[in-house]
């Protein structure tokens, strides 16, 4: 099978296989257990944009809300090849579980472009990201349905939906929608710290696993897979605690430095490099599959989802994984790293201080508020910690691991949801 149909494959049926494993294990309700089984509505659209050339390109783009038992629709969209109806779908399920174990007042959606965005000119990409704001119209919403950045958007993506559909309401009207999406520029509405939200999330959760098992993680090694937004400030807060980075991996290749790659230099040299790491002064490049073998204690993957797999996850020499990525572990691979007494820090947990930061956002552009930093790290590391505390607790009381604890918290949140409204007619 080809890498990236397997990629695709792999990730939809891990979420199904996560949610039924939960679903046993906590005895959820069979009536509940159908209706999370199911996705609420999948939005597909096909536009056309003006490319540089005068050539008209048909694109197509998805979204998918998979449910909103607890507030709007929330999640992520995604630039990339890989994306279709199933990867949404994927991506879709597990922001229901994660903005229900964070305890947010919203449901779960995601979507995206199938396309590679490094193909396009800035001026192609911004008519690509209007057009596709124009398309999906009022399926999406400041009280229904908020998009926010993920692999290959970013801020500049979210403020150029912002005004697009802020376009499309009455004058008088405009000033209501700008918190449509979340992950935009400070100067837009963004909300400050929500560029590292999701990088400071990981080692905040790390920090707490650590603190848990009793862990010092000065001087600890670790590896890091992509190096975008969640990549590159997870590396820059590890650095912080005084842990070494010896090796990362992105689209560009793998890159190794036994004494330490200091993140902040290789962000730098990044800037001037396209984005990607290799060449960067100092470090080796490696063959790429060589990366998850790497001698290190902690693993980061930061990339793309079905990237530990049963063909890897028997190499890994890390004795944690913070999940930085959606779905970058298999549930094969989850088995074979239990029998090796590796910790997984789940998805659904570990990245969630993305969609906290961005329900922060939301808050502040609902009540016309400006936040300052210092008050958003800090709630937003009591959220986090709160989420971990309720994961432990679940972890020991059904004697389960991280991931299927995490899920339980998640679910049985939406369960109760259902019990006490009932569901329409
Ligand atoms: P990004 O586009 O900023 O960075 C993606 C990185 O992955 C880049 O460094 C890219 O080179 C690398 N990459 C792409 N293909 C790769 C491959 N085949 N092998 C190795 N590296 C590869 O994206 P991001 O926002 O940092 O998102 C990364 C992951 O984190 C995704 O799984 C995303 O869903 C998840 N996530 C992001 C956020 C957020 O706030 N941005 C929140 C929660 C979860």
């Amino acid at each position: 099978m080809e890498i990236k149909e397997k990629q695709k494959k792999g990730m939809y049926e891990s979420v199904l296989e996560q949610f039924d494993k939960a679903a046993d294990t906590m005895n959820l309700n069979p009536n509940i257990r159908r209706i999370l089984a199911a996705t609420n509505n999948e939005i597909v659209v096909h536009f056309p944009v003006r490319l540089d050339n005068g050539d008209m390109e048909i694109f197509t783009g998805y979204r998918v809300q998979h449910n909103n038992a607890l507030g709007p629709y929330k999640g992520g969209l995604r630039y990339h090849p890989t994306v279709d109806i199933d990867a949404a779908r994927a991506l879709a399920m597990w922001m229901t579980w994660k903005t229900s174990l964070a305890g947010l007042p919203y449901g779960g959606g995601k979507g995206g472009i199938m396309m590679d965005p490094k193909k396009y000119s800035i001026g192609e990409l911004e008519r690509i990201t209007r057009r596709f704001t124009y398309a999906l119209g009022d399926n999406i919403g400041p009280e229904h349905d908020i998009p926010a950045p993920d692999v290959n958007t970013n801020a500049q993506i979210m403020a150029w939906m912002a005004d697009t559909f802020m376009a499309t309401k009455h004058p008088s009207e405009r000033s209501k929608y700008g918190h449509v999406v979340t992950g935009k520029p400070v100067g837009s509405g963004g909300l400050e710290g929500r560029d590292r939200a999701t990088g400071y999330g990981v080692v905040s959760t790390l920090k707490a696993w650590a603190e848990w098992k009793n862990v010092d993680l000065k001087d600890k090694k670790y590896i890091v897979q992509g190096f975008g937004n969640v990549g590159q400030w997870a590396s820059v807060f590890m650095e912080e605690l005084g842990a070494k980075l010896t090796a990362v991996q992105d689209a560009s290749g793998t890159i190794y430095k036994e004494d330490g790659i200091s993140p902040t230099e290789l962000l730098e040299y990044t800037k001037l490099n396209g984005g990607n790491i290799v060449g960067f002064p100092g470090a080796v490049t490696i063959d790429n599959n060589l990366f998850f073998g790497l001698e290190c204690d902690i693993l980061i993957p930061a990339a793309l989802g079905n990237q530990i797999t049963e063909d890897n996850a028997g190499v890994i020499k890390a004795r944690v994984i913070a999940e930085g990525a959606n779905g970058p572990t298999n549930p094969a691979a989850d088995e074979i790293l239990k029998t090796m007494g590796v910790s997984v820090i789940p998805d659904i947990l570990c990245n969630a201080g993305g969609v906290t930061a961005s329900y922060f956002e939301w808050l502040q552009n609902r009540n016309g508020e400006i936040w300052q930093m210092e008050d958003v790290i800090m709630k937003l590391e009591k959220k986090l910690i709160n989420a971990f505390q309720k994961v432990i607790k679940v972890s020991e009381e059904f004697n389960t691991d991280l991931r299927m604890a995490a899920y339980i918290v998640a679910i049985q949140r939406i369960e109760l949801t259902y019990r006490e409204r009932g569901v329409f007619p």
